[in-house]
């Protein structure tokens, strides 16, 4: 057994990771009087929070007439009707209150000439049940809404006391025999020691895994951690096929061109210098959702209509927009355009490519965040002494599509949720249970053993590998046989995993083990995605499978639940059907949102 000596720290609540999602729960948790940590690996201001642009989704009305409704209605049609109903009615309803609630904490909003906070106009967000009109909800600071808002949180956190230990690497959770979360064992990049959290509730909020694919708007720290200790830990990750596309990552860079710039009046052109979009989705055009205005670029693209030398991207107009316009509300993409474009955006368009952007699915949790430890009996059941928010987790309300700038307020209004409901579960008055030190063990033995992994394969090697897998045969287009290739490729990837090879034995800001341990991460999240979507016999949403080009509501309008374990089980758990509140209570009409073909 590994000989590690380590610090015990004893809380409330561990709160895992420091974005959006965390900071909000942590601050809910120390406002409700909890003894509060927040572990994270990057410094908190640093989280990929922080690169959100173009804003968040809140049915505030602020310029022209929206509704609650009308928000779940499009978040509904957006999920292509996989998300939890109860859930989403949940986010639409809570939006307002939690966008305001920022707006007091401090955060910097643009402003309408009223002195209200500015909207703009995003993918898929409309009026009167999908009938009416786009409509202004996204609320935005500027193209730099997310740095806005960590910012906030971050200064309020500290303000309520929460105490954060910043650099330190969560490895894995510590579990009692009978399924109890108990804490986490982590690992402080700084000085090398080892530290053991334990605490009375555990919340994920470690982010997405963009890093499974070559090519990913998401900063190289997005690797899945919360769901590959999810998977070590025997419990099941949902919906994990379903990976969003964002239409307008710069070509090569892969950076992110916010949604917002085709909001603001931006569009996309083919080689023949055609508005293409006018053709797929008339009434949307380019702001219809994400998912189809990705698969129309790369269906132009593959018809030979592309731009460039090799006929492989597509075009970004902003040139035709005055330049105060580009100046106040998107200061911050005319930037980036000139630094991984060699673009003017006021003279030229930029290039622009599908790019790896979300991830819908996560770590199942019901709407207070509490994870999901599914049974036949009870598909509801809920795994004690856990919670999951933000990007890792899938409450679901993102379904099989995630409308842009709905996910900045699935942070906030899941963080809040997560406090909420702790604050009901969590006694701060009893003592903290003892610890299993089994489990202890168990993750420092991982820990060891991997530090001193001397295989024949590199940590970077393996990790091309498994990038060049997922772009090629889990990407935009899928059939039975590029998923099928998938699923073999990354087989053997997940099975080179034991023989893996790092250079570096210290323990002091060891980048080549952290490296490794965020791998061993990342190969259960890409193996779980390969292997959902090799299974789903249908499209829906952002999996389009080319030989199964239709929406089968009869036998596919369910959840995946994805058991990692070397290889992969696949189960089942139904869709949340019921709103929290019934039609005559000012609840939705569930013939308002009933499944129907999605068009925009
Ligand atoms: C470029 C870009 C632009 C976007 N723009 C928008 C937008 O305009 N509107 C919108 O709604 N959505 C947007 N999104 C999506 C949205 O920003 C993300 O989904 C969201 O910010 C994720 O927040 P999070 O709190 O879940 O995680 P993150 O912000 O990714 O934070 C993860 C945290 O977990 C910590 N962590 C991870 N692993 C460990 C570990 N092992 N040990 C300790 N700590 C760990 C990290 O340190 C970090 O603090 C954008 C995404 C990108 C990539």
């Amino acid at each position: 057994m590994a000989a590690y000596e380590y610090e015990t720290h004893t809380y409330d609540v561990v709160v895992v990771g420091a974005g959006g999602s965390g900071l909000r729960a942590t601050l809910g948790m120390a406002e409700q009087g909890l003894k509060t940590a927040c572990v994270t690996k990057v410094f908190p201001t640093r989280s990929h929070t922080v690169a959100a642009q173009g804003g968040i989704a809140a049915s505030l009305s602020n310029m022209g007439p929206d509704h609650w409704q009308w928000h779940m209605y499009d978040t509904v049609k957006g999920s292509d009707w996989l998300g939890d109903t109860d859930a989403m009615e949940y986010l639409a309803r809570e939006a307002p209150k939690a966008v305001y609630e920022l707006e007091h904490y401090g955060v910097p909003f643009s402003r309408t000439e009223e002195g209200k906070i500015y909207q703009r106009p995003f993918g898929g967000h409309t009026t009167e049940f999908g009938e009416g009109p786009p409509v202004q909800r996204t609320c935005a600071a500027a193209d730099r809404t997310g740095h806005a808002i960590l910012h906030t949180l971050y200064g309020q956190s500290l303000k309520n006391q929460a105490e954060f230990f910043i650099e330190y690497f969560a490895i894995d959770l510590i579990m009692s025999e009978d399924g109890q979360c108990q804490g986490v064992v982590a690992w402080k990049l700084e000085d090398g020691t080892i530290h053991v959290f334990n605490a009375k509730m555990v919340v994920l909020a470690t982010g997405g895994y963009g890093r499974a694919y070559f090519s990913a708007t998401s900063a190289h720290t997005c690797t899945g951690d919360g769901g590959g200790m999810i998977a070590r830990q025997g419990l099941p990750l949902q919906d994990m096929e379903f990976v969003q596309f964002h239409p307008t990552g710069i070509y090569g860079a892969g950076c992110l061109i916010t949604e917002g710039a085709r909001g603001e009046g931006g569009y996309l052109t083919n080689s023949e210098g055609e508005r293409f979009m006018e053709r797929y989705a008339p009434t949307y055009k380019d702001l219809a959702s994400r998912d189809v205005v990705s698969r129309c670029m790369t269906m132009e693209i593959r018809e030979g209509r592309g731009v460039g030398p090799n006929s492989d991207h597509i075009h970004l107009h902003l040139n035709h927009l005055p330049p105060e316009t580009l100046n106040l509300r998107l200061p911050g993409i005319s930037e980036s355009a000139r630094i991984f474009a060699g673009v003017d955006v006021t003279k030229e368009p930029i290039p622009v490519l599908p790019t790896v952007h979300y991830n819908m699915g996560g770590i199942p949790t019901n709407y207070w965040g509490e994870v999901l430890n599914p049974t036949e009996d009870d598909p509801d059941r809920v795994a004690p002494g856990l919670m999951a928010v933000g990007e890792a987790g899938c409450a679901s309300v993102h379904g099989a599509n995630r409308l842009g700038s709905n996910s900045l307020i699935d942070l906030v209004v899941f963080g809040r949720a997560a406090a909420i409901k702790a604050a009901e579960v969590v006694d701060p008055e009893s003592p903290n249970v003892q610890l299993n030190q089994a489990s202890v063990d168990k993750a420092l033995d991982r820990f060891d053993s991997l530090r001193h992994a001397k295989g024949g394969t590199p940590t970077a090697d393996l990790r091309a590998e498994m990038q060049k897998a997922m772009q090629d045969d889990a990407a935009v287009f899928r059939t039975e046989e590029t998923l099928k290739q998938g699923v073999e490729k990354m087989t053997t990837v997940a099975g080179k995993a034991d023989d893996l090879h790092v250079t570096d034995r210290s323990l002091i800001w060891n980048t080549d083990l952290m490296e490794t341990l965020e791998l061993t991460n990342l190969l259960p999240n890409a193996l779980a995605t390969v292997v959902g979507a090799e299974a789903r016999k249908e499209s829906r949403g952002a999996h389009a499978h080319e030989d199964h080009p239709d929406r089968d509501d009869e036998n596919w309008r369910k959840h995946t639940l994805a058991y990692v374990n070397g290889k992969v089980e696949l189960k089942y758990r139904p869709v949340h059907l019921n709103p929290l509140l019934g039609h005559n209570e000012g609840g939705i009409d569930l013939k308002k949102i009933a499944p129907k073909a999605r068009v925009y």
